[in-house]
């Protein structure tokens, strides 16, 4: 007969097997009473959403280097920290990153709330954020499902329903599982099960520490769950960016407005992006030139194709939008990473 998953079988394999990420306090030193700093957990779980710890781990590092508290962070210039976040995606992140770091200052004392609702009162704080920091900073009994999270519960359970119509079933499922005991290790515990053993494509069945509890295993449909619903396709959108240089190296390029895709990151003029192509709108008068080649680049809803035109102007031209920024206060890392793909294709190989 199959065994119920013990949570206290995952925190043995946990105590062994823990990931080592900059933003952890590993299990044993949290043992004496160790906890990680409630800032670089949500710093931590915000870099997380939509990207991978990989590309997570330096951004991380550099942040928590320059802005090593709450209070640092809070009072950041707005365009350093857009700067600091370029390349990370989902921009959005970062302007309610900094709204949050202010709150916590100017409402809690810059010490960050140790509840559940506390921490869902933040700005850019919702269910999943509020319930991870709440288990890890503050080993609250908070239930925190992520993609790692519904792939194992969907196999241990050995759930078929589909995603996302899966969701709260599988929240159910995960909150009947969190322990009084260690609610912060366990969370973490499950997320590393997913993440190194519960693994989408290849799951390591021979090293889980629930495999006589898993319904998958015994029914042999791990690698089909969790279901999901067919996704739709997303359509090609059309855009041009117009990348003026002028002669003494300066490059005009303007901030994009706060709200909206990719809002309040700089990048180049361009015209608007949509699925036909868009009348030409070249943000200073000179003689363009077509790039051979396209910058393409997927968004979560769209792909896009982004023509790119060039130009060298003269010292004395007015432009219609945006500013020159001298090759001294330029760096291509401070762009997304589409006006990044225009400039790299307007650089040359
Ligand atoms: S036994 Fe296999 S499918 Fe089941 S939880 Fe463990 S790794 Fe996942």
């Amino acid at each position: 007969m199959r065994e119920t998953p013990r949570p206290q079988d995952l925190l043995v394999w946990y105590d062994r097997h823990a990931r080592a990420l900059p933003w952890r306090v590993p299990p044993r030193a949290r043992v004496p009473g160790g906890r990680p700093d409630p800032y670089r957990v949500w710093l931590s779980e915000i870099m997380l959403q939509q990207t991978t710890v990989a590309a997570v781990k330096p951004y991380f590092e550099a942040f928590t280097t320059r802005w090593p508290t709450v209070s640092d962070l809070a009072a950041a210039r707005d365009e350093d920290v857009m700067a600091a976040w370029a390349g990370l995606g989902y921009y959005a992140r970062a302007r309610n990153l900094l709204k949050c770091a202010r709150a916590v200052v100017a409402d809690h004392g810059g010490v960050f709330p140790d509840t559940l609702d506390g921490l869902l009162s933040l700005p850019g704080v919702g269910p999943y954020t509020a319930g991870a920091v709440a288990a890890i900073a503050f080993d609250l009994p908070a239930t925190v499902v992520d993609g790692n999270v519904e792939r194992v519960m969907a196999r241990v359970h050995d759930e078929h329903t589909p995603l996302p119509q899966a969701k709260p079933i599988l929240t159910e499922m995960a909150a009947a599982l969190t322990p009084v005991d260690r609610p912060g290790d366990y969370a973490q515990a499950v997320m590393d099960l997913g993440a190194t053993i519960c693994t989408p494509r290849n799951p390591a069945c021979g090293l889980c520490p629930w495999r006589g509890a898993c319904a998958a295993w015994d029914a042999g449909t791990a690698v089909e769950l969790p279901k999901k619903a067919p996704k739709k396709r997303k359509p090609t959108r059309l855009g041009i960016a117009y990348l003026a240089r002028r002669v003494d190296g300066a490059w005009l390029l303007e901030r994009r407005p706060d709200k909206g895709l990719l809002g309040g990151m700089l990048g180049w003029p361009g015209s608007d992006w949509a699925e036909e192509a868009s009348p030409e709108s070249p943000p200073i008068r000179a003689e363009w030139k077509t790039l051979p080649g396209e910058a393409r680049h997927t968004f979560t809803h769209f792909h896009l194709r982004l023509t790119v035109r060039t130009a060298l102007v003269p010292m004395d031209r007015p432009p219609g939008r945006g500013v020159f920024v001298g090759p001294e206060d330029f760096s291509p890392s401070d762009l997304p990473t589409v006006m990044r793909k225009a400039f790299d294709l307007a650089r040359g190989p």
